[in-house]
């Protein structure tokens, strides 16, 4: 019997790698185990955004290592972003991974596979050129949201990250692909497809046979047939054009709800940060989004303490956060990472203490911020897609969101995952709301 054992770090993108690496070991007879120690082969798919998962992917394996060198017949692979940046390095701090394999390269995942089977060690697949995709079986986590890739990397050197050195130069799917893919999630009864990419709203600017653009993509998704919802994450904030919102607005199954990172409020701050606008133009989008989507909901990402910043322009961010009454924020504190721009800048990196207390500050203002938006819903009747059955507390709940992305909490004594329900909003907490089942 053999079995694999994933463990996915970090972001979507990763967890859309690891079902696709799941689909191809299938052919080879692998079977998923959720359990490391019944496993023979053991895959890591790491995340390098920050240092801190860099350290537990490097502090899992060598459990698994320990464990080879205990006389256990285990094969380990080291996959994702830290393997597409370390590469061959990746051995001299772990000799017993068996196979490195960048992000480039999964659809080679079955060969190689079958090279460290047949006792090939040491192998390291990371080449700078992505690797042709193959039509492949994808094992989908059970769930209700479908996560489809359609670009890849990113071209916009955004001096604190990491992406387009470990994820490449910007890539869009084919929309045949996407549109196959989307088929074969609904069949299997799936009720949400969310398309997924460092920057989705410049899907197709890639491609030389054709003028087809997310907008296009949408459209064509949202002409296939049953009861589903559609979202697209992430959004760069000056890629996102009038046409786009519009399309989203008239096509009935697209979600009022956008990814929009801001990163930070200060003007000089996202000069530094090598982002493409300024507060005022970021504002003006963020605007135009809530004028022409009813009831959008917009969140954002925001970084603490990059390099330079002072604690005027930290104030910047919180009082954008207000002014442009963003719904819900991911937050974090920089983390400087090798390669990149900003990382080289360590004469004027912030001292942690500082940063820490700017994090905190940011939490307590996203808190806010969330709250101040979930009580905007109360009294409200909003559909809702539930997500999970679950006993808190001795009561059972069902969970589910609302197209605009809002978590909702309902007393159900039923196991509704997968249909949509009408809820009366009664009340909201900071992460979410409360609701009733109306019908
Ligand atoms: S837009 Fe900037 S932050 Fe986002 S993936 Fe690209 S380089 Fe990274």
């Amino acid at each position: 019997m053999k079995r694999v054992f994933i463990d996915t770090m970090g972001c979507q993108m990763n967890k859309s790698d690891t079902e696709r690496m799941l689909g191809m070991l299938s052919y080879l007879g692998y079977d998923e185990t959720k359990e490391p120690k019944d496993a023979n082969l053991l895959i890591i798919n790491t995340c390098s955004i920050r240092q801190l998962s860099e350290d537990k992917a490097f502090s899992e394996i060598g459990t698994w290592g320990q464990w080879k060198k205990r006389g256990k017949d285990i094969k380990i692979v080291f996959s994702g972003c830290v393997a597409q940046q370390k590469q061959r390095e990746i051995f001299k701090r772990a000799p017993y991974v068996d196979l490195v394999i960048g992000t480039h390269n999964i659809y080679q995942l079955p060969d190689l596979i079958k090279r460290i089977e047949n006792g090939e060690t040491r192998i390291c697949e990371c080449p700078d050129i992505p690797y042709g995709e193959k039509d492949i079986e994808i094992k989908r986590v059970k769930s209700v949201n479908a996560w489809i890739p359609i670009t890849e990397g990113c071209n916009n050197f955004c001096t604190y990250c990491i992406v387009p050195y470990t994820r490449g130069r910007e890539r869009s799917r084919l929309p045949e692909t996407i549109i196959k893919e989307a088929k074969d999630a609904l069949s299997q009864g799936f009720k949400e497809i969310t398309l997924l990419g460092q920057n989705v709203d410049s899907y197709g600017k890639d491609f030389k046979d054709r003028e087809y653009r997310l907008a296009d993509l949408l459209t064509e998704l949202n002409a296939l047939e049953g009861d589903f919802w559609i979202r697209f994450v992430t959004s760069y904030p000056t890629d996102i054009t009038d046409n786009l919102i519009e399309t989203a607005v008239k096509l009935d199954k697209v979600c009022e709800y956008f990814h929009i990172p801001m990163q930070s409020g200060s003007s000089e701050v996202l000069k530094k940060m090598n982002r493409r606008y300024d507060r005022e133009t970021y504002a003006k989008i963020a605007n135009k989004v809530r004028e022409m989507v009813p009831d959008v909901t917009i969140t954002s990402d925001f970084i603490a303490g990059f390099p330079g910043e002072t604690e005027e322009q930290f104030e910047e961010t919180l009082t954008a956060m207000d002014e442009l009454n963003l719904d819900y924020s991911n937050t974090a504190a920089y983390s400087p990472r090798e390669k990149t721009v900003a990382a080289k800048w360590t004469d004027l990196y912030i001292p942690e203490d500082v940063k820490t207390e700017r994090l905190r500050r940011l939490n307590e203002k996203n808190m806010e911020c969330c709250l101040r938006s979930n009580q905007k819903f109360v009294g409200r009747e909003l559909e809702v897609l539930i997500e999970n059955f679950e006993n808190h507390k001795g009561k059972n709940v069902v969970t589910g969101r609302t197209r605009n992305n809002k978590i909702v909490h309902i007393p159900c004594e039923k196991d509704l995952t997968g249909h949509f329900v009408k809820v009366k909003i009664i009340g909201a907490k900071t992460w979410y709301i409360n609701g009733e089942i109306i019908d």
